[in-house]
């Protein structure tokens, strides 16, 4: 690309044209302004040395294209020119073209990689198509500034007309892969909607090609300049013959308003109620609330120089960039590529020039702050998708404002930020991390709806430990859910119905409180042991995530804490969590347990837990990556800090450690040597350790459980995680709404493995508990007691349905009913067993008991 210097006696009107021509021709123009003098008291004027460098910083061996205003201009140019080398002087020209008009024609003929002499004549016929408009006679060959007719543009070009079948025309995706196929080739494309006559637009960006607003029936008309302009024309027509690549399936789930994710389990009903997968229990009405981007503070005044503003600007949206590549990548791997590929377009927003070329040159030549120039470009772009008539392209706006919100809480340093909502309703989103969810306050969110997740992924487990009703894996369906819009959330049946009818409104509202009043009784008595109608203890602990958790813990009946999942205190910040600041963390939930048990799980992070200050390289399967205690014994020095501050802890209350995604012994046996590292570390700091802290490993992978005998030597207890033993054993990933309908805990596979577990911790007289998701579901109670699970932990609000269903079965009849269970073929198989016994025991009738046996 040639380069380009304008000349003129004054600083602001050579930026000024400078910033012009940008604006038409791209930020990646090669152009220099120079102006005026450098003397305070007479700015005005030129200076060859001055012309000179400028040249000297766009040189390019295609050569520079010299612009001028007047007299004192011209004659700097040429003294700069005198002051070079022959061999450049020769491909730098200095063209009469109109200075303002000349730079705006040049810049956007240099941008589409013309020659020297061809953008040195675009410069010249720059007066055309005002002298046009003036009536003067003046066909011009700046018309380039705008794409020409095929037929009319100097230099190789191609063009082609298109019909765009898509129901939803360009909107987001397929506008991405029309740019992302347009920018592969060296070629400038333009593209017209030629049934509005919308555009040109320039084809490598976003935004310029989706608010051209073409829709289905659409004609539009793609026209290409430069050496590879014709493959590239090629390249688009076979992307629209592909329909810009949204497939039959997603172009009707498209038209119907769901964009396509979660189309395996997402499913709409003629009413308009979605079905999705039951996350939490519980019937909630509320008006929707999207998630929006969190509010933040932008400084009125830049904090340094304009330099180093725009390097800010450009550190935040690389950081964004990788963000949004990873959350891409897991949303992949969780759902699909076309769910995924959603990302794409937040990914161009970063690469766009409507957002970027504004936001530089406001920083760098208007002197304003990155964080002000940025959101006002978002906004104006924001504000360009809003204008448009399409309803499904105007919310796009809002994907541009998330992306913006993103880059601006990397600018702003506040990467705790997080999306928020205001009023009180049901919460409606793609998907929740960890972090959002544990954010959420009950008070205000009544019920939960997201487009993705499954009901094991950590952000369900948090939603049930809050106790808020929630569907998840809906389809993007849901998402086009007006705003405040009335929404029925069914956690039981897993269904979300907009707009319902007065009398659906009711049927919930009366389902609702039957559930509640069914819990509140259950609640009432929570206080009593768990004992079997045969006398055998049952412990019922909870489940907990923060300090704040034991409260309710304990409210709801629960002997002790089964499960601390440390790793809540090490989301949601920059940096580890200190020794001390553990340890402060640790005892404000053991001292309120007061002297019950306490199992604090080592930090269990990778998976879909990952943690910015504990950076995991990419990985194509993260759930059988580094996880878990893998991680833990890769990073020795966090295993080591949190065990002192659990051994401290462990010195005045019954504190114990327990390891997660433990796979082989040599693993817990160098675990198990940490502790011991530990606690001569806190002994020689002068510190006081238990005489003996008891060590439990987590039985999440099969191995664990097959050799559950052999961990028996060296463990005190075995708690098994049932959420991801069942992903391990059926294969399926537990975020993943796809293959939701395989991984059912109570697949009789994942049954023998508990039921291996506790024969293996048997041999040793091990206790062994369960502290998956299962052991909060009163169906799935009569069946691991009878397996032989003497512990169950689960999400507070659980507690005192457990222990009620503990309280209605007997051992007898639990182990004729495990023994039966282990033995069927599938997972409904066994919901179907299990149904019927509790409909039994609920009759009066128990059946003797036998002993699993195969
Ligand atoms: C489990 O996997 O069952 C478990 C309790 O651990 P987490 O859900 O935290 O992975
Ligand atoms: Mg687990």
């Amino acid at each position: 690309m040639i380069g380009i210097v304008l000349v003129s006696h004054s600083a602001k009107v050579a930026e000024g044209v400078a910033e012009l021509a940008r604006e038409m021709g791209g930020a990646d123009v090669r152009l220099e302004p120079v102006g005026g003098l450098d003397m305070p008291d007479r700015p005005m004027g030129t200076d060859a040395v001055l012309v000179m460098r400028a040249i000297d910083r766009v040189w390019s061996d295609d050569g520079v294209l010299v612009l001028m205003d007047l007299g004192s201009a011209v004659l700097s140019a040429e003294m700069a020119l005198d002051m070079l080398p022959t061999d450049r002087r020769e491909r730098i020209l200095l063209c009469e073209a109109p200075f303002v008009e000349g730079a705006v024609a040049a810049a956007v003929a240099a941008r589409l990689g013309k020659s020297l002499a061809e953008v040195a004549e675009e410069a010249r016929g720059g007066l055309g198509p005002k002298a046009a408009h003036l009536g003067m006679p003046a066909p011009s060959p700046a018309d380039s500034v705008s794409a020409p007719d095929a037929g009319e543009a100097a230099g190789p070009h191609a063009s082609v007309r298109l019909l765009v079948e898509n129901p939803l025309g360009l909107h987001a995706r397929p506008a991405a892969r029309f740019v992302q196929t347009a920018g592969r080739f060296d070629a400038d494309v333009r593209v017209t909607n030629r049934t509005t006559g919308a555009g040109p637009a320039n084809a490598r960006s976003l935004n310029a090609v989706a608010t051209l607003g073409v829709r289905q029936g659409h004609q539009i008309e793609v026209v290409a300049w430069g050496p590879e302009a014709q493959a590239a024309i090629d390249a688009i027509g076979a992307l629209a013959a592909d329909r810009f690549g949204d497939d039959e399936g997603q172009s009707s789930a498209a038209a119907r308003g769901d964009a396509g994710a979660a189309e395996a389990t997402a499913f709409v009903a003629v009413d308009g109620t979605l079905s999705g997968l039951p996350a939490s229990p519980g019937v909630a009405v509320g008006p929707a609330l999207h998630v929006r981007p969190p509010d933040i503070e932008i400084p009125s005044a830049p904090a340094g120089e304009p330099k180093e503003e725009w390097a800010a600007l450009e550190a935040a949206i690389e950081a964004t960039r990788v963000e949004i590549s990873t959350t891409r990548a897991t949303v992949a791997a969780r759902a699909d590529e076309q769910s995924a590929a959603i990302f794409d377009a937040h990914l161009l927003f970063l690469e766009d020039e409507e957002l970027i070329a504004p936001a530089r040159s406001v920083i760098l030549d208007g002197g304003r702050g990155a964080g002000q120039a940025w959101k006002e470009a978002v906004d104006r772009v924001a504000g360009m998708w809003r204008a448009l008539d399409d309803p499904y392209l105007r919310e796009r706006a809002a994907d541009v404002e998330a992306v913006g919100a993103q880059v601006l809480a990397n600018l702003l340093g506040d990467a705790s930020a997080r999306p928020s909502v205001t009023g009180g309703g049901v919460l409606i989103a793609a998907d929740l991390t960890p972090a959002d969810t544990a954010g959420l306050d009950p008070a205000i969110v009544v019920g939960i709806a997201t487009a993705l997740g499954g009901p094991t992924s950590h952000s369900a487990i948090l939603a049930r430990s809050l106790g808020i009703p929630a569907v998840v894996g809906l389809g993007r369906g849901v998402l086009e859910i007006a705003e405040g819009a009335v929404v029925i959330v069914d956690g039981e049946r897993g269904t979300v119905r907009p707009d319902p009818d007065p009398a659906h409104v009711a049927e919930a509202e009366r389902r609702a409180a039957t559930f509640q009043a069914s819990e509140a009784a259950a609640r009432a008595e929570a206080a009593r042991p768990a004992t079997t109608r045969d006398g055998t203890s049952i412990e019922v602990l909870a489940n907990v995530g923060l300090p704040a958790d034991v409260e309710a813990a304990l409210d709801a009946g629960a002997e002790g804490v089964g499960l601390l999942r440390t790793e809540f205190l090490f989301i949601g910040r920059d940096a580890m969590p200190s020794e001390q600041e553990q340890e402060a963390a640790y005892r404000s939930i053991a001292e309120p347990l007061g002297g019950r048990p306490l199992i604090v799980r080592t930090l269990d992070v990778g998976g879909d837990k990952p943690l910015p200050y504990l950076p995991v390289p990419a990985e194509a399967n993260p759930f059988l990556g580094l996880r878990g205690l893998r991680l833990g014994l890769a990073r020795p020095d966090v295993l080591r800090t949190q065990l002192r501050a659990i051994l401290r802890v462990a010195a005045d209350h019954p504190v114990k450690v327990m390891f997660p995604m433990v796979t082989s012994l040599a693993e817990l046996r160098v675990a198990k040597a940490l502790v011991e590292e530990a606690r001569h570390e806190v002994e020689g700091a002068g510190g006081r350790v238990p005489s003996n802290l008891e060590v439990g490993i987590m039985v999440e992978v099969p191995a664990a459980a097959l050799a559950a005998e052999v961990f028996a030597a060296d463990v005190d207890f075995f708690s098994i995680g049932t959420n991801d033993l069942t992903q391990y054993t059926l294969a399926a990933e537990r975020g993943n709404e796809r293959v939701a309908g395989f991984a059912d805990a109570l697949h009789p596979a994942v049954l023998r493995l508990i039921w291996m577990t506790a024969r293996g911790a048997a041999s040793r007289g091990r206790m062994v508990g369960v502290c998956g998701e299962i052991a909060g579901d009163p169906l799935a109670v009569p069946i691991l007691v009878g397996l032989g699970v003497r512990e169950l932990s689960a999400a507070p609000p659980a507690v005192p349905r457990v222990k009620r269903a503990v309280r209605e079965t007997d051992l007898g009849s639990a182990r004729a009913l495990a023994d039966r269970a282990i033995r069927l073929d599938s997972a409904e198989a066994v919901r179907a067993a299990a149904g019927e016994a509790a409909a039994r025991v609920a009759g009066g009738h128990v059946e003797p008991g036998v002993t699993p046996s195969g």
